[in-house]
């Protein structure tokens, strides 16, 4: 049995007839592009994650990223998915061909990721880091580091990282220690400890190029007194030549539960008193310029949850279909009844048709939000920008920590229908749930996305981007109302959305009370609220679409995608949506227990 990475109808339906996402070519800036570029490129996509990332990920994840005398050496067989990527420069695809991308909106972006990251986001994230490095770069970075970097970046010729944690500054950014002094020459050096740090050392490319978020001497405490800079592992001389070895050095790499090939890295600056970088933008002003960059990696985050999710369906699936074992329930009395496929038996359905309306559900919330970028491109005035704006500040922290929590939920359950042989290194589903985990984690964990919301997000503008983002789902509801057996399933969504709108206001009002801290307790079963209507709008919008193609007679083969699409709304709608009704009483009852308990009382 083969591993598969994702269901391409499944994108092509999200993509084209979903969110519609080929109308960007309307737009001057991709009238070059059409439907079957954007085919052939993810197709493309799916060649290499399954001929080349596929065949290499297992001996990889035994092998490990490697720390041997000081260097960080990287499973062997990278090195040629490295050069494969980097020459079809699949690093950086929705940047502009003239500094190495390949112009692509982000949604195609994102398909094309679902088999490169989604085969093995281990192998993927080596020449892809300079993408997200760039990305903070071309917006706060000066002419001159532009031209010295940025096509490096992306074209994957130097790499790029990210160095926020520390040993005591993990969620709490704000408490790092790193110093930076200003040098005659307007360089500074830096001193101080990274730790975790994704692949902060490795030998695929000849420099790699970290931005470091650091203090300058004087600066005020918190967030308010970080800077960017950027610290080359080699110097890089103003014409652009390599200088010499700049002292950021790797201490030491950590041994994890999973992405083995990718390597965590300590980092040291400065140990021997020469560790030089450049200042990105003003002094103080760092943590702005670094959270554009952590926006942007958190949709990744969310993505790689889906990506997971999706890898895990698709095998539990096959195997579903191929394992036998007892009978069926029907025959249960019956001595002469023959053993059946377990896909056969009610709760191994029941299991996977959790697992398929998660997948889809989590893959069309990717997309709408991939999709709400390139729409933010693309608008002409500036109140368009500000609602699209809005709601991608607001579900950023809902995609991120929901796409992560549920992908590994669904990665544990896929193991579920495996039975033993899910468990073993042999299969490929242990690997997926260790790989996993981490998503939940790295970005800034679940407990910090939902304070986000909370503090930051449902009350931003006066509370009009949660109204807008309730008028969005509302425009699917009533549609699918018109419909008559979609109807029960909208009428069931919509009094989820009247209670998740009440709740909203009840954890306003709370996190301004005297009894905010259990607002706070509450934040993330909140932020599970919103995730789960999100998916229930996600889920009934395909569903109503694929009425609409039944409707209007689709092709014989369509016929069962389309179907399935209906089960996947009715399955989630009718199953979750009222665990959603009861999570949302259980946080309006406003238990303060968690808040009260004498530290003493947990016990141990
Ligand atoms: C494999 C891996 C790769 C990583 N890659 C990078 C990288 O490339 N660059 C980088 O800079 N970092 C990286 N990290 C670090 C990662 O971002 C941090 O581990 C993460 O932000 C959590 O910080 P912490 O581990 O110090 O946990 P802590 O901050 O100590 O958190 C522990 C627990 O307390 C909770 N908590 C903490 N503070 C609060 C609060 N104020 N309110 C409510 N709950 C709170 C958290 O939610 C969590 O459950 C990586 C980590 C790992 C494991």
């Amino acid at each position: 049995m083969a591993q598969q990475i994702a269901d391409r109808r499944d994108i092509d339906f999200v993509l084209f007839e979903q969110i519609e996402a080929d109308k960007v070519t309307e737009h001057e800036k991709y009238k070059d592009l059409n439907k079957k570029t954007f085919q052939m490129v993810i197709n493309e996509a799916r060649n290499i994650g399954i001929k080349e990332i596929l065949p290499i990920i297992k001996e990889a994840d035994i092998v490990g990223a490697q720390y041997i005398d000081g260097e960080v050496i990287v499973p062997e067989s990278y090195r040629r998915v490295f050069d494969i990527l980097v020459e079809g420069e699949w690093t950086a695809m929705a940047v502009e061909p003239e500094m190495g991308g390949q112009g692509m909106p982000e949604c195609i972006t994102l398909a094309a990721h679902e088999y490169l990251g989604g085969a093995d986001f281990s192998v993927a994230s080596y020449p892809m880091m300079g993408h997200g490095s760039g990305t903070i770069l071309k917006k706060f970075g000066s002419q001159e580091q532009k031209d010295l970097f940025l096509k490096n970046y992306y074209t994957g010729k130097w790499a790029g990282s990210m160095l926020l944690t520390e040993p005591e500054a993990g969620s709490d950014v704000g408490a790092l220690k790193t110093s930076a002094v200003k040098n005659d020459d307007g360089t500074y050096s830096i001193t101080g400890n990274k730790i975790f740090i994704t692949n902060g050392d490795h030998n695929l490319t000849e420099n790699i190029i970290h931005p470091v978020l650091a203090r300058v001497e004087g600066a005020p405490e918190g967030t308010k007194g970080i800077s960017l800079f950027l610290i080359p592992k080699i110097w890089v001389n103003k014409d652009g030549s390599l200088g010499d070895r700049n002292d950021i050095i790797c201490t030491g790499i950590e041994e994890k539960m999973g992405l083995h090939g990718s390597a965590t890295c300590s980092m040291s600056m400065g140990s021997k008193g020469d560790c030089r970088g450049m200042l990105v933008g003003e002094e103080n002003k760092g943590m702005r310029a670094m959270f554009e960059m952590m926006n942007f990696a958190r949709l990744g985050v969310g993505a790689q949850g889906a990506q997971a999710a999706s890898n895990a369906y698709l095998y539990a699936l096959d195997y579903a279909r191929e394992r036998v074992q007892g009978k069926a329930i029907e025959e249960a009395m019956n001595p002469d009844a023959k053993s059946v496929n377990i896909i056969k038996h009610p709760d191994v359905r029941r299991m996977l048709m959790w697992m398929k309306s998660n997948v889809e559900g989590m893959r069309s919330f990717c997309y709408y939000i991939a999709h709400l970028f390139d729409q933010l491109e693309l608008a002409d005035s500036e109140e368009e920008k500000l609602r699209i704006d809005g709601m991608v500040s607001l579900l950023t922290p809902v995609l991120k920590s929901y796409n992560s929590d549920r992908g590994f939920e669904v990665c544990v359950q896929g193991m579920q229908v495996l039975g033993g042989v899910g468990y073993t290194r042999e299969y490929p589903m242990e690997k997926l749930v260790r790989d996993s985990k981490i998503a939940s984690i790295y970005e800034g964990t679940t407990g910090i996305q939902g304070m986000d919301l909370l503090a930051r997000k449902i009350g931003m503008q006066k509370g009009q981007v949660f109204i807008n983002f309730i008028g969005e789902i509302n425009k699917i509801i009533a549609q699918a109302k018109e419909t008559k057996d979609l109807e029960p399933l909208a009428s069931r969504l919509e009094e989820a959305v009247n209670r998740m709108a009440g709740v909203a206001m009840h954890m306003g009002k709370t996190a301004q009370s005297a009894e905010f801290k259990t607002a706070f307790a509450n934040s993330v079963p909140f932020l599970d609220v919103i995730g789960d209507v999100v998916m229930g709008w996600m889920l009934l919008w395909r569903a109503v679409v694929a009425e609409q193609k039944l409707t209007e007679g689709a092709k014989k083969k369509d016929v069962t995608f389309y179907k399935g699409q209906i089960k996947s709304a009715q399955y989630f709608i009718n199953s979750t949506i009222p665990i959603t009704i009861g999570r949302i009483n259980a946080i309006e009852l406003n238990d303060s227990s968690p808040i009260d308990i004498e530290e003493e009382s947990f016990g141990g």
